[in-house]
């Protein structure tokens, strides 16, 4: 038999590497970044077009590279990091594999050039999928400029992998946040499709804070200091009372990488215990230098994980230092962050809604309004329905399952005897049905009944809107500006209006009547949150995820108490939903107790 092992050639197996390196096109953002900072770098410019997908360049003032080296540092397991396997354990650099421009040339178009400080010219390297095109000496300034065209050009199934650019931008936002807010002594600028995201100038912690997440973050922060023998920590916590729902701004950094860690992560969790209701996030931002020998940070690839020596000594230090900080600050304990459990009726804002050019009313979108009149979207009913038709006695149900179009599901007649609904600890609503009793929990149904209606109104752009008699600015960081924009057609298809759209706020003039004004900051962010973790896909599921998150935001809350009337409403226009048995986000909405069941409880 003849041998039939064989060394892969090298661009074959830089391709399998970059399998590992480059999941998209954030990590190449990641990746040059990092190497920026490696060279020493006081100043970076991070270009991006198409969310990455068609360029991503970094401009750096750093050390550069000679013309032997900048042919080197395409080549696999080329690095200027590490020589040998100890220095592995005393690293104080980003990179050490060697491995990242080598992938990233087996995947895309790369155009380099570079040049050291003593040098006359630098050079300028073209590479097409691993293969240098051409090297030339140019004429540049000090430092090296990556650019990185046509990402995965060569693996077609990578390219159609990726998000949208909605998505693919806020991971890139992602990696570019944090490392700009682990090196504030850096000054960073960002630009996408010509836009100014970011532009940071050099400062401390604080103040690069600041600038990513905008000016009123400043008044939130609790600082944190405390030096130990094992480790160091700096940063800030942000005030209990403005924390998130979301864990969406949370940052640890050791010896300056961004890291993930559950387990640290729990230690702050717990150094809020009692300052936070339940389902709240605090934010955070800390700073952890720890001696380069008591971490590994070779576990994973693209290097959010690590391990440390004695994750327990540090666990205990870090939760009671920011215990102690939290009380030094004086945080009043135990801050109820629930909204007002009222349900807000739009019938107060009837007489001052405006209609205005850009958003059509849609009379019949009112989440009381019992005459409920659904267009032929709900044609297809009666294959979807779960067998509700048959739970009420006395209804024509003929009439609801055939007549789609103009159902009259008034399942509750005034006079009816059936009309009676109860509710109960004023969290379901109950009503005697055909086969026994059903219980309908006041929440999840009203949520599956705003979904639909969102879904609907989104769809088919029509909603009722607001005018608010004094516009409201809302801060925003930049980067949940981006996103604001991009979801701004949508957000006013559901009823918001904006005046403008500004760098760090928005202008808000409109608002969709379901809502108070009181709610719109929290409505919002919950929403960008949402939109941010739920990573959509297409923009269908955007939709999906923006009409999920304000069903969520306003259904009526468990524990409000409800009148005859806005009972019958949720039971009404509950049955009249395309999918009523599940909330949107797949809770029981209703259950039905048998007579049967009942009555066999009593013959015992
Ligand atoms: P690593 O960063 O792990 O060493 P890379 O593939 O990212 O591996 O880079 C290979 C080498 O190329 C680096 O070790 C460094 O010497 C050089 N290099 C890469 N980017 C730059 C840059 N922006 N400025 C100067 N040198 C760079
Ligand atoms: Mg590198």
């Amino acid at each position: 038999m003849p041998d039939i092992i064989q060394l892969l050639p090298d661009h074959v197996a830089n391709q399998i590497a970059a399998g590992e390196v480059v999941q998209r096109p954030a990590s190449v953002v990641k990746e040059l970044l990092e190497n920026a900072i490696d060279a020493e770098a006081t100043n970076i410019k991070l270009i991006i077009k198409e969310a990455g997908k068609i360029l991503i360049q970094v401009i750096d003032n750093g050390k550069g590279m000679s013309q032997t080296d900048a042919r080197l540092s395409f080549e696999r397991h080329a690095t200027s990091k590490i020589k040998k396997a100890e220095d592995l354990f005393n690293l104080h650099t980003k990179g050490f594999r060697g491995e990242a421009l080598a992938s990233i040339a087996a995947i895309a178009h790369i155009d380099l050039k570079s040049k050291q400080e003593n040098q006359e010219l630098g050079t300028q390297i073209k590479i097409e999928g691993s293969v240098i095109s051409s090297q030339e000496n140019v004429s540049t300034p000090k430092g090296t400029s990556v650019a990185v065209k046509n990402l995965f050009y060569n693996i077609p199934a990578r390219r159609n992998f990726l998000k949208s650019n909605t998505i693919e931008t806020r991971h890139i936002i992602n990696e570019f946040q944090r490392i700009a807010l682990a090196h504030p002594t850096i000054s960073f600028s960002f630009f996408h499709n010509e836009n100014e995201v970011y532009n940071l100038s050099t400062g401390n912690f604080r103040q690069r804070i600041v600038a990513i997440f905008g000016k009123k973050t400043n008044e939130k922060l609790v600082p944190i200091n405390e030096v130990t023998d094992v480790l160091e920590i700096n940063g800030f916590v942000t005030k209990p009372e403005f924390a998130k729902k979301k864990r969406g701004e949370q940052f640890f950094f050791v010896n300056d990488r961004f890291i993930k860690n559950a387990y640290l992560n729990h230690a702050v969790s717990g150094a809020f215990e009692s300052l936070l209701s339940g389902g709240y996030f605090p934010t955070y931002f800390l700073y952890l230098t720890v001696p380069t020998k008591s971490i590994d940070i070779n576990i994973h690839p693209t290097k959010t994980e690590i391990k440390f020596d004695d994750e327990k000594t540090l666990y205990a230090i870090l939760r009671s230092t920011i215990k102690h900080s939290l009380g030094q600050y004086n945080v009043a304990p135990v801050l109820d962050f629930e909204r007002s459990a009222s349900f807000d009726t739009p019938y107060d804002f009837k007489n001052k809604t405006s209609e205005t050019p850009k958003v059509t009313v849609n009379p019949d979108f009112n989440p009381f309004k019992s005459d409920i009149q659904k267009s032929n979207q709900f044609s297809h009913k009666s294959e979807k329905m779960p067998k509700w038709d048959s739970l009420y006695t006395g209804i024509d149900v003929q009439n609801i399952e055939v007549k789609s179009e103009t159902v009259n599901s008034s399942l509750f007649s005034e006079t009816s005897q059936n009309s009676k609904t109860y509710q109960v600890h004023k969290k379901y609503i109950v009503s005697s049905i055909k086969s026994g009793v059903v219980y309908i929990n006041q929440h999840l149904a009203h949520q599956r009944i705003l979904y639909e209606e969102f879904l609907e109104n989104i769809t088919v752009k029509e909603a009722m809107s607001q005018q608010l008699l004094f516009p409201l600015e809302i801060a925003f960081n930049k980067s949940d500006i981006v996103l604001i924009r991009e979801i701004k057609e949508d957000l006013e298809s559901v009823g918001f209006l904006f005046d403008k759209i500004l760098d760090d706020s928005i202008i808000v003039n409109g608002i969709p009547v379901t809502i108070t004004e009181s709610q719109i900051t929290i409505i919002i962010e919950q929403l960008l949150e949402d939109i941010k973790n739920d990573i959509p896909n297409a923009s269908f599921s955007q939709l999906d995820v923006m009409s999920k998150s304000l069903a969520k935001s306003l259904a009526i809350k468990t524990g409000t108490k409800l009148d005859l009337k806005e009972q019958e409403d949720i039971v009404n226009k509950l049955f009249i939903c395309k999918q009523p048995d599940v909330s949107p986000f797949g809770k029981t909405t209703f259950v039905t107790i048998n007579i049967d069941e009942i009555d066999k409880r009593f013959n015992n």
